[in-house]
């Protein structure tokens, strides 16, 4: 049911499973992902402007074609009327595009901003520019915002949490390896070169970006790692004012929160504060000059994508090319697009629903939930490593799962946004002011559990811990995750497993430590706890052996809460697979493959994709989802009903014998 939106007549619609996209050389039990997806992947080499190529781009693509109709109808409205979205919408979108003009202000929209920096004295100027930078909705140093009380998730409170690196890992900064040294010298010259770009000579630039690599790793150095910000307890610390006063005593809290408009500074979580602590005794050792080089960076780095094309070039040679292997930058259009999306999300997905989103997506989607939740209740109740005390709690904390699909009930009210034919950076700058106001707006005050994470128009889907709730955005309910008129084992393979996925996710090993309001609050008994923990550590070895391209991991303690979510995917929307079709005959083919068989190719479709080597190392380190190869052969090796499906025999290469096979939910 793919809306094109191009002239051409579509081509005759693909199969849901098409064996024109597999491998069949080789054996299903020697490598899945290779067997259900091996042609695809040859056929689909890499685009210069992507990173990744698989599933969610090619659904990315189309998803393009459909938005830009859309900007495309507001651009060209000149009756617009002022205040309106689809006036916002046009001025953003045309501002964008208007290369000639960002072309001619070269870096003119950042230039009264780095004055203000330049005339900068002493630390304690620092700090206050530190503030009204985060006021603006910029975060040099830290991240400020609100969003639910961890243990009272009803209440928005303040947040704070560790920022200020310029490099997407604080590893880069203090690896030892070879990857992490290369992106080190390439970050040096990046940086230089932008300070070039605003006017500095080669030596000076070259100075300035020895001192932002030395804050930042200075920062780096206190940060705690990625694994450690998965821990929800350790992250925990909400303080008053005096008491993050006393936590990090270098830094004037109360002019910070009076500058940046918080008024209610009784209950403030801070997220790590091993790195605030950290934070304020740099902002005092290292001299004004030197945070005045590294506040400039913030401002260029930030605002680079916005400006002229010198900058944005320079920008994506590092971030596109050398962290990502990127050849080529998307067109122009594209990425106005997104940004343009990104700003003004839920006005672009108004639009987007009333043209692209079929009701009755939404009811085949309801329907599908309501199965995967009874399938998940069946499999909790059936769990031999539970006591029933705690099953008794996770069948409550199922039941009480919110679901949202396709699109919210209530919009966000754009009317105070600012956005004008001024300049794409202005527009950029008010569109992030109004989203921090809107934000700051809300701490202190009870949770809108309206609200959504998620745009309309997004590929995704997600499951919110404090909400308890799973949100499945319009764009995600198509081809191949969702096919409106396909048979129920494509279905229940490919979104039937994103739902079960994201369910899971309440009873991963982070989702686990919620109760059914959204509270951190444990209600495990102790000893199901610790079997719990046995069978995810074997899940998380099990994905740390295993290799791609010959010599690299994927680091199964970064990536388990994903990992348990597979696994529960599977194996919950294959028992729905078999409520849903009790009495039929699932041995029946459809395009030559029994219902069992489809269900397993329609879910490692879903993750074929072509990576290239600098992302893939890059996802390794910063993701928290594995590849998607190992999503596929990590799992289906450990489900029963795939060895029945396929016929796995104990002489196939990922043969597991049956005592050995993880199950978790
Ligand atoms: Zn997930």
């Amino acid at each position: 049911m793919t809306t094109t939106m191009s002239c051409k007549p579509k081509a005759k619609e693909e199969p849901a499973i098409n064996a024109a996209n597999m491998d069949t050389t080789i054996k299903p039990g020697d490598n899945f992902y290779q067997y259900a997806n091996g042609a695809w992947l040859k056929s689909h080499p890499i685009p210069n402007d992507y990173s990744r190529y698989g599933a969610f781009e090619v659904l990315g693509e189309e998803n393009y074609k459909q938005l830009q109709t859309i900007m495309d109808e507001a651009s060209k409205d000149k009756n617009a009327e002022a205040g309106t979205v689809r006036q916002k919408i046009r001025d953003f979108y045309n501002t964008g595009l208007d290369t000639v003009k960002i072309e001619k202000d070269g870096f003119n929209p950042i230039k009264a901003e780095l004055a203000k920096i330049d005339a900068l004295k002493t630390n304690e100027d620092i700090q206050k520019m530190v503030t009204q930078r985060h006021a603006v909705g910029s975060y040099p140093l830290f991240y400020f915002f609100g969003s639910a009380d961890e243990k009272n998730s009803n209440m928005v409170i303040a947040q704070l949490y560790q920022g200020g690196l310029g490099l997407p890992d604080r590893d880069y900064y203090l690896g030892d390896d070879a990857r992490s040294k290369e992106i080190r010298s390439e970050y040096l010259k990046h940086v230089a070169k932008m300070f070039e770009l605003i006017g500095e000579d080669p030596t000076q630039a070259g100075k300035d970006a020895t001192t932002v690599m030395q804050i930042e790793t200075g920062l780096a150095k206190v940060s705690s790692t990625r694994l450690e910000l998965r821990d929800p307890i350790s992250n925990y610390n909400k303080m008053n004012l005096d008491a993050i006063q006393k936590m990090a005593p270098k830094f004037d809290w109360a002019s910070y929160f009076k500058g940046i408009g918080l008024t209610k500074t009784e209950e403030i979580n801070v997220g790590q504060t091993k790195f605030f602590t950290g934070m304020a005794e740099l902002l005092n050792t290292i001299p004004a000059e030197q945070w005045k080089v590294y506040l400039r960076w913030n401002v260029v780095n930030e605002a680079a994508a916005y400006l002229s094309s010198g900058f944005e070039k320079e920008n994506f040679a590092f971030f596109g090319t050398v962290l990502s292997g990127k050849t080529a930058q998307k067109p122009r259009w594209k990425r106005v697009l997104s940004e343009t999306s990104g700003s003004l999300g839920e006005a672009v997905g108004q639009l987007y629903v009333e043209k692209y989103f079929p009701p009755q997506a939404k009811e085949r989607m309801i329907s599908l939930i309501n199965n995967l939740k009874a399938a998940l209740k069946e499999r909790i109740t059936g769990l031999t490593w539970m006591s029933d005390v705690t099953k008794k709690e996770a069948i409550a904390k199922l039941e009480k799962i919110n679901v949202k699909v396709g699109y919210p009930d209530k919009w966000i009210d754009y009317s105070s946004m600012q956005i004008g034919t001024n300049s794409y950076y202005e527009n950029m700058v008010n569109a992030t002011l109004f989203n921090v106001k809107r934000d700051m707006n809300k701490i202190g005050k009870p949770v809108d559990r309206t609200e959504w994470g998620m745009t309309p128009q997004t590929v995704n889907a997600y499951y919110n811990p404090n909400m308890n709730e799973i949100v499945f955005p319009a764009a995600i309910l198509q081809p191949p995750f969702f096919f409106l008129n396909a048979d129920d084992a494509v279905n229940y393979g490919a979104i039937g497993v994103v739902i079960g996925h994201e369910m899971s996710h309440g009873f991963d090993d982070q989702g686990r430590q919620y109760d059914k309001e959204g509270n951190l609050r444990d209600w495990w008994q102790a000893e199901d706890a610790t079997k719990f923990q046995a069978q995810t550590k074997s899940l998380a070895d099990h994905y740390s052996n295993y290799k791609l391209l010959d010599s690299l991991h994927v680091d199964g303690n970064l990536t388990l809460g994903e990992n348990i979510a597979d696994l529960g995917g599977v194996n919950i929307a294959y028992t729905a697979l078999q409520k849903a079709m009790e009495g039929k005959d699932m041995s029946e083919k459809i395009d030559g493959f029994t219902s069992p068989q489809r269900f397993f190719l329609s879910y490692a479709q879903v993750w074929r994709n072509n990576i290239r080597d600098k992302e893939l190392m890059r996802r390794l380190k910063e993701d928290v989802h594995s590849p998607g190869e190992a999503r596929v052969n990590c799992i289906v090796y450990n489900v029963p009903a795939f060895y029945q499906a396929f016929s796995i025999k104990p002489t196939d290469k990922m043969y597991r014998p049956a005592d050995q096979l993880i199950k978790i939910w």
